[in-house]
């Protein structure tokens, strides 16, 4: 875990990078939604200026005597002193409450000259100087509303362009992170599947291990057993012709007596070559125990077996003889019963004089064969 610490930390920062991005985006988000707003209160303000200044305008040429003029100038003064007072409100969310306070001072003036305009007698001089006066303030107080209004939107723009560029790097920071905990992922992975592999070959091969005899590497009886249980569930294989050797060393107690065990052994190590040698891929090459050997013939019967022994018999250059007790397999016959068969020819050859091949009959009770005894096949696992 300790040698991972540094890819963990570049993932964490990564993270705790990314979270933070993501905080100050939302932050933007929250300031450039605000701005809009201001934005839009800023427009409606010009627009309710605009309104007004024209209605005094039109108070200015009439001077109050059409009373429409003067209920339009009134409801235009009442609209631009609500928005004001929407504007204010407005102002209190944002970072940047001052925002409109040059324009409230100038309302305040608006209001006072209003006032006077109300309060003066109609064509009076006073209040036609009040009413351009109005004209004048209103003027510069649009101005100062279009002011505003660029300020507003310039940092707004500012916003935007931060917020897209934060957004931009808080995807490229999660980007990131995921490719590094996919990656350590599938680094994880790969490595545990490894393990396991290796595990389930380590496996495999002490199991091969567990049914290889040591000294000729030919399977064992573990083996064998495990190749007959196979034979007896896959009748479709014998089917095809299938076919049982058996192969005794003769007097090879006389050769161990004389020439010692560690030749003796040395003999069965080369004779199992000699087996190999004449073996196909598919057959199987068992040792059964002492100087007993079994080939399993996949696809051949009792006359290519003979020949194949035959042969054997031409290429041996070892100083001991061997006997053979072939049989075919019948189909749904058992492989314990064929073995059988096998180890009762081989008997017979010994019986024959040794050195010889003896092919089992397909029943040794049907053939009327004398019940012989039994050659056991050693019991003992190699
Ligand atoms: P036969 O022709 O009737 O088969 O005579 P044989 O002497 O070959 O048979 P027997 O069963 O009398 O003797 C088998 C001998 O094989 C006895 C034993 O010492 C020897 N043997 C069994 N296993 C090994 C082994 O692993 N190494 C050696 N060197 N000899 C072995
Ligand atoms: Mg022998
Ligand atoms: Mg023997």
């Amino acid at each position: 875990m300790l040698r991972h610490a540094p890819l963990l930390l570049v993932i964490v920062c990564a993270i705790v990078f990314s979270i933070i991005n993501h905080l100050r985006s939302v932050e933007f988000a929250d300031s450039l939604r605000q701005l809009r707003a201001l934005e839009r209160t800023s427009s409606a303000l010009f627009f309710a200026g605009v309104e007004f200044k024209e209605a005094a305008l039109n108070l200015l040429m009439d001077d109050a005597t059409d009373p429409l003029t003067n209920e339009r100038y009134l409801n235009a003064y009442t609209g631009l002193s609500s928005q004001m007072l929407v504007a204010d409100a407005r102002t209190e969310n944002v970072s940047d409450p001052d925002i409109f306070k040059k324009l409230k001072h100038l309302m305040d003036d608006i209001d006072n000259v209003h006032q006077r305009i109300i309060d003066s007698p109609p064509r009076s001089p006073e209040r036609i100087n009040q009413i351009r006066m109005l004209g004048f303030l209103i003027q510069r107080w649009l101005l100062q509303v279009e002011a505003v209004t660029a300020s507003i939107r310039l940092k707004a723009i500012q916003s935007d362009a931060a917020l897209e560029s934060l957004q931009r790097t808080s995807l490229m920071a999660f980007a990131y992170v995921l490719m590094i905990a996919l990656s350590f992922m599938a680094w994880v992975l790969n490595r545990w599947s490894r393990q396991q592999k290796a595990l389930l070959d380590r496996e495999a091969f002490l199991h091969r291990m567990a049914e290889v005899d040591p000294l000729t590497g030919l399977l064992n009886r573990r083996g064998w057993e495990r190749i007959s249980r196979a034979l007896d569930d896959s009748p479709t294989e014998v089917a095809k012709g299938l076919t049982l050797i058996m192969i005794d060393l003769d007097h090879f107690k006389r050769f161990n007596d004389r020439e010692g065990h560690a030749a003796g052994d040395h003999l069965l190590s080369r004779f199992a070559q000699l087996l190999q040698t004449r073996s196909r891929p598919n057959d199987s090459l068992v040792r059964l125990g002492g100087e007993e050997f079994l080939m399993v013939l996949p696809q051949c019967n009792a006359v290519s077996a003979e020949t194949l022994l035959n042969r054997l018999r031409q290429q041996d250059t070892l100083p001991v003889s061997f006997s053979a007790g072939v049989a075919e397999m019948k189909v749904g016959e058992k492989v314990a019963d064929a073995l059988h068969r096998a180890d009762r020819a081989l008997y017979r050859a010994k019986h024959l004089g040794r050195s010889r091949t003896c092919v089992a009959p397909p029943s040794d009770i049907a053939e009327g064969a004398p019940p012989l005894p039994q050659v056991s096949i050693s019991a003992q696992i190699v």
